[in-house]
């Protein structure tokens, strides 16, 4: 106990505890009274306010706090049945606050039975961490009303309605749309779409292909050059042209060059930058126009500058609908085929005084909701939201990948047994479809009532090969968890026998070929210090450095000790 005081109290090893963990450790101690009152939320059911919820000492539930989360992050949770049961689906829109999201859904069902649990977050405010059995646990810390609200959740479904890239914000949210993916959470757009809008290049060549395809009668893209850097920004054949450097957003990185001095200065600019570069010709504009599709609902817009800046987008501009005709209908349509299909999108353009269109660009479930519509146009979202939600979420969770068998005999005093409840043993979990049989030593218990945080803390397992990722297209393969899709009559799980260290997570040019198939019944491997398998998982959550798979027999027999100090005082923690 003395250790885990020392250790937890220690400020580097709370420092180093990834957003919102301890973070009741890292606040001072409520004076008593009064009990803190519980954070509001923008949510209408909060499934874990970790601000709030700190009602034991704080040092014992600090204790149990952090062994609830670094199992949930460290991998060892599983969902048990009763987060099986749950009668809820969570659906996460990232967007900005005051859009107000919430009444949308309120009192909305999936499968005619579950509820509907929103969570609203910028891409800022949320982290989280994703594993191959298809479970993503997303971690949130929002400001809502100056109160800063904690949550932890696993999403079912996800409306991205933020820009995931801008380079001009130096805000970069790919590494959330490929954990999504990873962990195969359907979405709206796809997040394939999502992650190939982000460079506007590499969206443009989709544009250049529909140009070739359907040819500039009816796809009148504007002419544009590409360069990768400034190097070959040397010449430009006519004057004036606009400048698009990098990736971003309201206009900016758009700069007007009307000669070839002007050009070199830009161009010495974008040596700066170090991102790539398109040119366009200049085309004196009378004004933009958006067309724009949600499902199966078309608006076309045109924007007037009324400040006169030549960006339609900047200074004051004015904003007015126009009938949709069939050569609008054509861009949009077959704008909207790209990247595998975007439910929402929007194509630009603009009309000049030479009376031709060009277009010019081609977005997604990010595009800004303009004009007088914008209520219906998000109701619309909304809807479509619910019905891609009936299609594509599964009713019950789907069984996790396999993992190599056997597991470590149930030891006295262990963490899993100061945590578990005999009565809530789970059947065993079924292998996939396909899959060889296996069985499974994961103990798994419930701690809460139904809900997001039901866990269960299973002996340390190596990862198996990878299985082959889900499309967010389809129905997600792995459900929320994977919780066992049980038959209640099977005998529990078996205890796993000692396992060696988690193989280091692979690099993406691995290919998943190259690993070896899914062995039926692999054998335990000795290991030096089999007595460490249920630790490990918490000496990696606790933050020791990617070497630590790497250490010597030195660093090893410490950590051993370490984790042999945790274990004597978790035990004698949970056997009080
Ligand atoms: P977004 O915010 O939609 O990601 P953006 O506003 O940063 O994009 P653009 O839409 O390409 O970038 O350009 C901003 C504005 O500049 C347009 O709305 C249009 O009015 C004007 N513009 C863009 N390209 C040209 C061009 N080639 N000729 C004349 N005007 C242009």
């Amino acid at each position: 106990m003395n250790f885990l005081r020392r250790r937890l109290s220690d400020s580097s090893f709370i420092a180093n505890l990834p957003n919102g963990y301890m973070t009741d450790l890292q606040r001072p101690e409520p004076q008593q009274p009064p009990t803190p009152a519980p954070a509001p939320s923008t949510s209408p059911a909060p499934e874990r306010r970790q601000s709030s919820q700190s009602t034991g000492s704080g040092f014992f539930s600090s204790i149990s706090n952090v062994v609830k989360q670094t199992a949930a992050s460290a991998g060892l949770v599983e969902q048990t049945a009763t987060a099986a049961s749950k009668k809820f689906k969570v659906l996460l829109i990232i967007d900005e606050p005051h859009n107000d999201w919430a009444k949308l859904f309120r009192g909305k069902k999936v499968h005619g039975e579950f509820d509907v649990k929103l969570e609203q977050a910028e891409f800022s405010e949320i982290n989280l961490v994703s594993h191959a059995d298809g479970t993503c646990n997303v971690d949130m810390q929002v400001f809502r009303n100056g109160t800063k609200v904690v949550r932890s959740f696993k999403p079912d479904f996800v409306l991205i309605r933020q820009h995931a890239f801008s380079m001009a914000e130096n805000e970069d949210f790919r590494n959330m749309i490929i954990g999504l993916q990873y962990a195969g959470i359907p979405s709206m757009n796809s997040l394939e779409s999502i992650y190939n809008l982000c460079d506007k290049p590499w969206a443009f060549a989709q544009l250049i292909s529909t140009y070739k395809a359907l040819g500039p009668e009816k796809f009148p893209l504007i002419e544009q050059t590409f360069y990768p850097n400034y190097k070959e920004m040397i010449a430009m054949p006519t004057f004036p042209v606009v400048v698009k450097i990098g990736h971003a957003h309201s206009g900016m990185g758009k700069v007007k060059v009307d000669n070839h001095y002007d050009f070199q200065d830009i161009a010495s600019v974008v040596a700066l930058t170090q991102t790539y570069t398109t040119t366009e010709p200049y085309i004196d504009s009378k004004y933009d126009i958006r067309i724009q599709k949600i499902g199966n609902n078309y608006k076309a817009y045109m924007r007037t500058s009324i400040s006169g800046n030549w960006k339609t987008n900047t200074g004051s501009a004015m904003l007015e609908q126009v009938a949709m005709t069939d050569r609008y209908k054509v861009w949009v349509d077959t704008c909207s085929e790209v990247f595998g299909g975007l439910d929402i999108c929007a194509v630009k353009a603009i009309h000049g005084k030479d009376g031709k269109d060009y277009i010019t660009e081609v977005v997604g479930s990010s595009m800004q909701l303009v004009g007088e519509h914008q209520a219906e146009d998000r109701q619309l979202i909304a809807d479509m939201v619910l019905t891609k939600m009936n299609q594509v979420v599964p009713k019950t969770s789907m069984p996790s990948p396999q993992r190599p068998t056997t597991a470590q005999p149930p030891q006295s005093g262990s963490l899993k047994e100061g945590l578990s409840d005999p009565s809530k043993i789970p059947p065993q979990r079924p292998p996939p479809q396909g899959g060889p049989v296996q069985p499974q030593g994961s103990q798994t218990q419930s701690q809460e009532p139904p809900s997001e945080q039901a866990q269960s803390v299973s002996a340390q397992e190596p990862r198996p090969p990878l299985p082959p990722a889900p499309t967010t297209q389809q129905p997600r393969p792995q459900g929320q968890g994977a919780a066992p899709v049980g038959k209640p009559d099977e005998p529990p799980p078996k205890p796993l026998p000692p396992k060696p260290l988690p193989p280091k997570p692979q690099p993406p040019k691995v290919q998943p070929q190259a690993q070896p198939p899914p062995q039926p019944a692999p054998q335990p491997k000795p290991q030096a210090h089999p007595q460490l398998n249920k630790s490990q998982s918490l000496t990696n959550a606790f933050n020791f450095t990617e070497s630590s798979f790497f250490r010597s027999a030195n660093e090893d027999e410490a950590k051993a000790e370490t984790i042999r100090n945790l274990r004597k005082s978790f035990a004698s923690l949970f056997s009080d």
